[in-house]
Protein backbone atom coordinates (compact mmCIF):
# COMPACT_ATOMS: atom_id res chain seq x y z
CA UNK A 1 0.00 0.00 0.00
CA UNK A 2 1.15 3.24 -0.88
CA UNK A 3 1.89 5.91 1.94
CA UNK A 4 0.54 8.88 1.29
CA UNK A 5 0.13 12.13 3.34
CA UNK A 6 -1.44 15.53 3.31
CA UNK A 7 0.56 18.66 3.84
CA UNK A 8 -2.01 21.17 4.87
CA UNK A 9 -1.49 25.11 5.97
CA UNK A 10 -2.35 28.39 4.41
CA UNK A 11 1.02 28.53 2.70
CA UNK A 12 0.24 32.32 2.55
CA UNK A 13 2.82 32.52 1.22
CA UNK A 14 4.82 28.83 0.93
CA UNK A 15 8.45 29.37 2.33
CA UNK A 16 11.33 27.97 2.39
CA UNK A 17 10.48 26.64 5.78
CA UNK A 18 7.13 24.99 4.22
CA UNK A 19 9.62 23.35 1.54
CA UNK A 20 11.75 21.82 3.88
CA UNK A 21 8.92 20.09 5.40
CA UNK A 22 7.94 18.46 1.49
CA UNK A 23 11.47 17.76 1.36
CA UNK A 24 11.82 15.35 4.00
CA UNK A 25 7.86 13.87 4.04
CA UNK A 26 9.43 12.61 0.99
CA UNK A 27 11.48 10.55 2.13
CA UNK A 28 9.25 9.29 4.74
CA UNK A 29 5.90 9.10 2.11
CA UNK A 30 5.41 7.83 -1.40
CA UNK A 31 3.13 11.00 -2.22
CA UNK A 32 2.94 14.14 -0.47
CA UNK A 33 -0.29 16.14 -1.10
CA UNK A 34 0.09 20.12 -0.36
CA UNK A 35 -3.36 21.10 0.09
CA UNK A 36 -4.02 24.48 0.38
CA UNK A 37 -6.48 25.17 3.05
CA UNK A 38 -9.27 27.81 2.40
CA UNK A 39 -10.96 28.38 5.71
CA UNK A 40 -12.43 31.13 7.57
CA UNK A 41 -10.81 33.50 9.78
CA UNK A 42 -7.44 33.33 8.07
CA UNK A 43 -6.13 36.07 6.03
CA UNK A 44 -5.89 36.17 2.40
CA UNK A 45 -3.17 38.11 0.26
CA UNK A 46 -2.90 35.99 -2.54
CA UNK A 47 -5.95 33.66 -3.99
CA UNK A 48 -5.90 30.56 -3.32
CA UNK A 49 -5.68 29.72 -7.17
CA UNK A 50 -2.62 32.12 -7.69
CA UNK A 51 -1.65 29.82 -4.38
CA UNK A 52 -2.11 26.74 -6.52
CA UNK A 53 -0.51 27.50 -9.81
CA UNK A 54 2.91 28.76 -7.64
CA UNK A 55 3.05 25.60 -6.35
CA UNK A 56 1.98 23.45 -8.70
CA UNK A 57 4.82 25.40 -10.43
CA UNK A 58 7.80 24.24 -7.83
CA UNK A 59 6.52 21.41 -7.90
CA UNK A 60 6.26 20.57 -11.66
CA UNK A 61 9.04 18.13 -11.94
CA UNK A 62 8.43 16.48 -8.69
CA UNK A 63 5.51 13.78 -9.38
CA UNK A 64 5.49 12.72 -6.18
CA UNK A 65 4.02 16.10 -5.05
CA UNK A 66 0.72 16.91 -5.83
CA UNK A 67 -1.09 20.29 -5.13
CA UNK A 68 -4.61 21.18 -3.82
CA UNK A 69 -7.06 23.71 -2.19
CA UNK A 70 -9.54 22.49 -0.23
CA UNK A 71 -12.39 23.47 2.01
CA UNK A 72 -13.77 21.18 5.20
CA UNK A 73 -11.81 19.19 7.38
CA UNK A 74 -8.49 17.87 6.73
CA UNK A 75 -9.23 14.45 7.66
CA UNK A 76 -12.46 14.03 5.10
CA UNK A 77 -9.32 15.48 2.77
CA UNK A 78 -7.57 12.63 3.77
CA UNK A 79 -10.31 10.25 2.92
CA UNK A 80 -10.86 11.68 -0.62
CA UNK A 81 -7.41 11.30 -1.17
CA UNK A 82 -6.72 7.74 0.07
CA UNK A 83 -3.91 9.30 3.12
CA UNK A 84 -2.81 7.65 6.10
CA UNK A 85 -1.38 10.80 7.28
CA UNK A 86 -0.88 14.24 8.04
CA UNK A 87 2.55 15.95 7.50
CA UNK A 88 3.02 19.14 9.95
CA UNK A 89 6.45 21.08 11.05
CA UNK A 90 7.23 21.99 14.39
CA UNK A 91 9.06 25.02 15.01
CA UNK A 92 8.67 26.02 18.78
CA UNK A 93 7.00 24.95 22.30
CA UNK A 94 4.14 27.27 20.82
CA UNK A 95 3.82 25.54 17.67
CA UNK A 96 3.69 21.91 19.29
CA UNK A 97 0.54 22.72 21.74
CA UNK A 98 -1.69 23.36 18.73
CA UNK A 99 -0.20 20.62 16.66
CA UNK A 100 -0.60 18.18 19.29
CA UNK A 101 -4.19 19.40 20.18
CA UNK A 102 -4.91 19.12 16.17
CA UNK A 103 -3.25 15.80 15.56
CA UNK A 104 -5.40 14.26 18.95
CA UNK A 105 -8.78 15.81 17.66
CA UNK A 106 -7.69 14.47 14.17
CA UNK A 107 -7.05 11.01 15.37
CA UNK A 108 -10.44 10.98 17.23
CA UNK A 109 -12.77 12.20 14.76
CA UNK A 110 -10.79 9.59 11.84
CA UNK A 111 -10.96 6.32 14.38
CA UNK A 112 -13.88 5.18 13.22
CA UNK A 113 -14.86 0.74 12.85
CA UNK A 114 -12.61 -0.96 10.42
CA UNK A 115 -9.81 1.64 9.81
CA UNK A 116 -6.46 3.42 11.53
CA UNK A 117 -7.53 6.75 12.45
CA UNK A 118 -5.75 9.13 10.16
CA UNK A 119 -1.70 9.37 11.86
CA UNK A 120 -0.19 13.08 12.08
CA UNK A 121 3.62 12.89 11.81
CA UNK A 122 5.20 16.02 13.12
CA UNK A 123 9.05 17.15 12.07
CA UNK A 124 10.79 19.15 14.18
CA UNK A 125 11.76 22.49 11.88
CA UNK A 126 15.45 22.34 11.03
CA UNK A 127 17.23 25.57 13.02
CA UNK A 128 17.69 27.05 10.02
CA UNK A 129 14.16 27.98 9.31
CA UNK A 130 12.66 28.18 12.72
CA UNK A 131 12.03 31.56 12.33
CA UNK A 132 11.00 31.80 9.25
CA UNK A 133 6.43 32.00 9.80
CA UNK A 134 4.33 33.27 6.57
CA UNK A 135 2.98 35.63 8.52
CA UNK A 136 6.38 37.86 8.87
CA UNK A 137 7.16 37.27 5.58
CA UNK A 138 3.22 39.16 4.34
CA UNK A 139 4.49 41.64 6.48
CA UNK A 140 7.81 42.34 5.13
CA UNK A 141 6.58 42.44 2.00
CA UNK A 142 3.89 45.03 3.38
CA UNK A 143 6.69 47.55 3.84
CA UNK A 144 8.28 46.66 0.60
CA UNK A 145 11.24 44.34 1.44
CA UNK A 146 12.47 42.32 -0.88
CA UNK A 147 11.60 38.32 0.85
CA UNK A 148 12.78 36.48 -1.56
CA UNK A 149 15.36 34.66 0.21
CA UNK A 150 12.69 33.39 2.25
CA UNK A 151 10.25 31.92 -0.83
CA UNK A 152 11.44 28.76 -2.69
P1 LIG B 1 -1.49 26.88 9.31
O1 LIG B 1 -2.26 28.12 9.11
O2 LIG B 1 -2.31 25.63 9.13
O3 LIG B 1 -0.63 26.83 10.54
P2 LIG B 1 0.89 27.41 7.76
O4 LIG B 1 0.92 27.59 6.30
O5 LIG B 1 1.25 28.57 8.60
O6 LIG B 1 -0.55 26.85 8.05
O7 LIG B 1 1.83 26.20 8.19
C1 LIG B 1 1.63 24.90 7.71
C2 LIG B 1 2.54 23.94 8.47
O8 LIG B 1 3.89 24.25 8.20
C3 LIG B 1 2.39 24.00 9.99
O9 LIG B 1 2.55 22.71 10.53
C4 LIG B 1 3.55 24.86 10.41
O10 LIG B 1 3.96 24.57 11.74
C5 LIG B 1 4.58 24.44 9.41
N1 LIG B 1 5.59 25.46 9.20
C6 LIG B 1 5.39 26.77 8.94
N2 LIG B 1 6.56 27.42 8.82
C7 LIG B 1 7.53 26.48 9.00
C8 LIG B 1 8.97 26.53 9.04
N3 LIG B 1 9.63 27.67 8.87
N4 LIG B 1 9.63 25.37 9.27
C9 LIG B 1 8.96 24.22 9.48
N5 LIG B 1 7.61 24.11 9.49
C10 LIG B 1 6.90 25.23 9.25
Amino acid sequence: MKRIAIFPGSFNPFTIGHADIVRRGLALFDTVIVAIGCNAGKTTDSSVDERVSALARIYKDESRVKVVAYTGLTVDLARREGAQFILRGVRSVKDFEYERDMATVNAEISDESGTFPVETVLLVSDPRYAHISSSIVRELQAYGRDVSSYLP
